[in-house]
């Protein structure tokens, strides 16, 4: 008998429930976050699927036998959860309601099809988005898939290895789309996108996308572009047919649907919780719902974009990791504030590398944001003396006449994500092109130069803002009465120009500028831009009126690809 034994042990009080709906990305974060920082609390996850914590981002390279074990895709197990966090997970469990006013949710075993009901004294949602499936006739056919998840995958693989497939249609030209692209090629499957813009990649701007449509050419990819989805058919040999709006038939063994997510706001809706107008729950800095006691992240919620200061739904895997821990901290009463998103991605395409961060031209534009100037740029991605260096295909985009940084976008064969991260993070701290100038960055040959890509465009930025590169427009390229000045070499400008362009080289320009107009406005290009500033300069200097097509001849052919509207 202990020596209090007669003093009645004080009632303890009931842990406080937290309950995660979804085990992944978000609420995987959101569980293990709030455990470090609260232990006394109950932590449950719910998923729907076999699986939490697994890696979403992995499986287009699993269908692509890069990743060839399964197991290599779970990040985490229910029992690493238990043992670890004390969290508990229950797999195969479909969140199916939310009953505010009791402070429960209804709960249906997958397996079973039981019913239960679970208090909560707070809860998370982290149901992600589900892939859109167009309600066109054939899209539920054997042989058409989404890719979401484990089992998705699974299916693939299976299917491919089953018919011996050889050809794939993928339905829609954006991130996953394109990482299923370079997959499948990887399975040496002969592999076409269908797409309803005119471009693949929609985030970018046309003309960056341009390298990049060139490139999928380059590697076999069939790009059948400004077309969408009218249906899919059954073929007589058993093999699928994409039938596409146009009229044109595009046989397959399968067909990938890549044409976007749609947040899961099912429950959130029948709870009767607040929806933005972009279709994701509306939630504060914290993530907290319209309901105080329940929280939401990752792709399910609409958050501010930083730059446009507009509510978005941005359905990558960063901010939905994020929001999960600013959600545990709120919970755990900590007041930490989600920032907003600025749409910092990247994919890599059959060797190709293309990144984006913060607003695109087109995007300005929607928003209605017309005080901006845009610089081109194709610098190698090291010193061009040392082996091996590769243009880095380069957009900035900034705010006139602040010079703030409102995005950039990137395509290249190496070094491209490294610049787009710096200039991600100048936008955080709300940069303007005069940091990127000034940033000091790593370098030594291999891996960068002494005026990086990212100090060259912030300069170039700059000499816009100060008036020393006066910029041409390319939208007016086809009305101007502007002379078009190609200022490289002959051979040069014998291997391609721009029509109605004459040819006066650089390195003739101090004896020769005399021959030029004087009453008219000169326009000069050259390869990548650079040396049509220098004759800007020089040409200003001299009393002409001149202005710089930003990022030369590349910038026009990556336009002539996909035309200047
Ligand atoms: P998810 O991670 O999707 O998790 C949601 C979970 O909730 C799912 O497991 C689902 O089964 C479960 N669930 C839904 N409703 C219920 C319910 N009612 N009851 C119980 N469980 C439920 N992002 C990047 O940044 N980079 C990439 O390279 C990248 N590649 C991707 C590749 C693919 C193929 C996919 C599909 C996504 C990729 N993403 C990528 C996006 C990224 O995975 C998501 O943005 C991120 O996982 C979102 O996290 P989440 O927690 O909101 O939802």
């Amino acid at each position: 008998m202990s020596y209090h034994s007669d003093i009645e042990p004080p009632n303890p009080r009931p842990a406080r429930r937290i309950l995660i709906v979804g085990g992944v990305a978000g609420g995987a974060s959101c569980a293990a976050r709030l455990r470090r920082l609260d232990e006394s609390v109950e932590i449950v996850i719910f998923d729907r699927g076999p699986y939490v914590a697994f890696a979403n981002c992995g499986l287009p390279y699993y269908v692509g036998d890069v990743i060839v074990d399964e197991r290599k895709l779970l990040v985490a197990s229910p029992e690493m959860f238990r043992e670890r966090f004390n969290v508990e997970v229950r797999t195969n469990t479909d969140v199916i309601g939310i009953d505010r006013v009791a402070h429960t949710i209804s709960v249906r075993d997958v397996q079973t099809a039981q019913t239960r009901t679970e208090h909560y004294d707070a809860l998370v949602l982290s149901p992600g988005a589900a892939p859109i499936r167009p309600p066109l006739p054939g899209v539920d056919l054997p042989g058409v898939f989404a890719v979401r998840n484990i089992p998705d995958s699974r299916r693939i693989r299976s299917w491919i290895a089953d018919r011996r497939a050889s050809t794939a249609v993928i339905v829609g030209g954006g991130f996953i789309g394109l990482e299923m692209v370079e997959n499948l090629v990887h399975r040496g499957l002969s592999v076409t996108v269908l797409e309803k813009l005119p471009q693949v990649m929609p985030p970018l701007d046309p003309e960056v996308a341009a390298p990049l449509m060139e490139h999928l050419v380059a590697k076999g990819v069939q790009l059948h572009l400004g077309d969408g989805l009218a249906r899919i058919d059954e073929g007589a040999d058993g093999r699928l047919i994409v039938v596409a709006e146009s009229g044109v038939n595009l046989p397959t063994d399968l067909v990938i649907l890549a044409i976007g997510v749609r947040p899961e706001t099912q429950l959130a809706k029948a709870a009767d919780l607040q929806i933005g107008s972009r279709g994701g729950i509306i939630v504060d800095a914290q993530m907290r719902t319209s309901d105080p006691d329940i929280w939401a992240v990752g792709d399910v919620v609409e958050v501010p974009d930083i730059l446009t200061g507009q509510d978005t739904v941005l359905p990558l895997a960063g901010p939905a990791n994020r929001q999960g821990r600013v959600a545990a901290e709120s919970i755990a009463g900590r007041a930490t504030n989600f920032r907003g998103i600025q749409a910092t991605a990247v994919v890599g395409v059959l060797g190709l590398t293309v990144a984006s961060t913060g607003a695109s031209e087109k995007g300005l534009r929607r928003a209605g944001v017309t005080s901006f100037e845009k610089v081109y740029l194709h610098p190698g991605h090291h010193a061009g003396y040392y082996p091996g260096a590769h243009p880095i295909h380069l957009k900035l985009l900034f705010s006139v006449p602040d010079g703030r940084i409102l995005g950039a976008q990137a395509i290249g064969l190496e070094g491209v994500e490294k610049r787009i991260d710096v200039i991600a993070t100048a936008i955080q701290f709300r940069g303007t092109v005069h940091d990127l100038a000034q940033a000091e960055l790593c370098y030594a040959p291999q891996f960068g130069a002494a005026k990086d890509p990212v100090n060259l465009a912030g300069m170039l930025a700059e000499n816009v803002l100060n008036g020393d590169m006066p910029l041409a427009d390319w939208l007016e390229l086809d009305r101007t009465d502007a002379l078009l000045l190609d200022v490289r070499e002959p051979d040069e400008f014998a291997g391609g120009h721009i029509p109605k362009a004459i040819n006066l080289p650089l390195s003739q320009m101090r004896d020769r500028y005399r021959e030029l107009p004087t009453n008219r406005d000169v326009w000069t290009y050259c390869g990548v831009g650079q040396r049509g500033y220098f004759a800007t300069r020089f040409l200003v200097q001299h009393g002409y009126r001149s202005q710089n097509l930003s990022g030369g001849y590349a910038t026009y052919l990556a336009f002539n690809r996909v035309g200047r509207a």
